[in-house]
């Protein structure tokens, strides 16, 4: 079953009173006899009556028509003949058959033929509720095909892919959109399980109870959206939004699911939570982002009784930089020396750009000495190094580093800071270029 399922249909309104039929008959009497009974029956029928194949072919070209009436048995025409007419011209009428003489094996032939009811002269009363149910048949058919197509169209340009699924998790239907997110055709996805199109493997296999709510009852997922991941015919791995929801059909239960690929939306959450966190120019983090680094760290420190060393670092007489170079040669300096900065520490260690051209540098599981030996490492690097900017020579820098460590020197955030800050103004004073460590808050 591959369709949308259509809400059940109302009971059939009552039929329009004006009825256009076609009757194909060769007595105007018969036509005439027609009229005057479907007046009686309360209709305002219009009849017209053919009895060739070309004026039946022209009367069902040329006109819409509520109802088709065949006589079995004409001189110039057979009713069988006309069956076959109207199934060539692929048109979707109620027809009726009238014949005076009908056995079983005509019955069937005109049943076969096209006719969805047949009506044997002498028992002509039946007619009317023949005619009645038809039309009411014919208007719930012609109703169900019109909210079919209207679902057709909304699955068919949705945006987001529509799938459904049994209760056994076999997928009966598939949208163009999940072609396009999940890579898998319509044909190849109809009769999969739906855990192999959504779910990566690995999950599968560790987490079969975890998704079984794809196919359990409406569990706490139902009626709510939940972000997972999701996988690509090709393997690859994306994020997806998918909303749940179920429904029953001829007493078992089917789920549908709405998915939307939420690549785009999860990068653009990660570059603007990447911009509250970091520091555009070095890419280092943000102040507020490095102390809270830093609280982190220094709890794991406290709690584990580890070492743990802090670097304050500011470059010497940068301002000279600026006023012989430019504040835009200035930034290319703080790139470069951002990169050399990254080099020297390890990837462990957390890098922050605290202001201007000062860094905190976080280095969890280092005692002070071992933290003093890599500082002064570290300034002896950039004395060495030769700084270059777009257009200019290259220049020298040089760095002057405070370091504090846990817990001689702070026991809290700002404490550690505050020290490493204050060591580095005492390697200022003591003439730059040099890394020199906090004292000691008990000496
Ligand atoms: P010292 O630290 O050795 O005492 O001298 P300094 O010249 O570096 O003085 P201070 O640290 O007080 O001043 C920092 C200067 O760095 C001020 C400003 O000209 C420059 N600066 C700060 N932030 C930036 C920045 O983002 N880009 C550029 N180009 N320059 C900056
Ligand atoms: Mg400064
Ligand atoms: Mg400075």
């Amino acid at each position: 079953m591959n369709s949308i399922p259509y809400p059940a249909s109302k009971d059939a309104a009552p039929p329009t009173r004006s009825l256009r039929i076609l009757l194909v008959d060769d007595s105007e009497d018969e036509r005439l006899l027609l009229e005057d009974e479907l007046h009686q029956e309360g209709y305002d029928p219009m009849i017209r009556r053919v009895e060739t194949a070309e004026t039946m072919q022209a009367a069902l070209s040329e006109k819409e028509w509520d109802l088709l009436i065949v006589d079995y048995v004409m001189p110039r025409f057979s009713g069988l003949a006309a069956l076959g007419l109207y199934r060539r011209l692929e048109l979707d009428l109620p027809v009726i058959v009238v014949s005076g003489q009908m056995g079983e094996e005509i019955a069937v032939e005109v049943m076969r033929a096209g006719a969805r009811d047949y009506i044997i002269k002498q028992n002509r009363s039946r007619l009317f509720p023949a005619i009645a149910r038809e039309l009411g048949e014919y208007g719930d058919r012609l109703a169900r095909r019109e909210a079919e197509q209207k679902l057709s169209i909304i699955a068919k340009s949705a945006h987001d892919a529509i799938v459904m699924w049994d209760s056994k998790g076999l997928i009966e239907f598939w949208n163009p959109a999940a072609t396009r997110i999940f890579g898998w055709d319509e044909e190849e996805a109809i009769g999969i399980d739906i855990q192999r199109i959504l779910i990566p493997a690995e999950d599968r296999k560790t987490a079969v109870k975890k998704f079984s709510f794809l196919t359990t009852a409406p569990g706490k997922m139902f009626g709510k959206t939940i972000e997972l991941p999701a996988l690509h015919k090709q393997g690859r791995q994306f994020p997806i939004e998918l909303s749940l929801s179920t429904f029953h059909s001829h007493g078992a239960q089917e789920m549908i699911g709405i998915a939307r690929d939420i690549s785009d939306r999860k990068r653009m959450e990660k570059a603007l939570k990447n911009l509250a966190t970091h520091d555009s120019l070095t890419g280092f983090y943000n102040r507020t982002e490095l102390e809270a680094q830093l609280r982190n760290e220094l709890n794991r420190a406290l709690r584990h009784q580890r070492p743990l060393s802090v670097f304050f670092l500011d470059l010497d007489h940068f301002k000279r930089v600026n006023d012989r170079f430019g504040h835009q040669a200035g930034d290319e300096l703080l790139q470069s020396f951002a990169d050399l900065l990254r080099k020297a520490v390890r990837n462990v260690d957390y890098i922050g750009r605290y202001g201007g051209e000062e860094f905190v540098v976080i280095l969890p599981e280092t005692p002070p000495q071992q933290a003093l030996e890599t500082a002064k490492r570290l300034v002896g690097s950039v004395m060495a190094h030769r700084f270059n900017t777009s257009g200019e020579k290259s220049m020298a820098l040089t760095v002057s580093i405070g370091i504090s460590a846990l817990p001689d020197h702070g026991v809290t955030v700002e404490g550690l800071i505050n020290a490493a800050d204050k060591a580095m103004y005492t390697a200022k004073r003591t003439g730059r270029n040099r890394a020199c460590l906090a004292q000691s808050t008990d000496g």
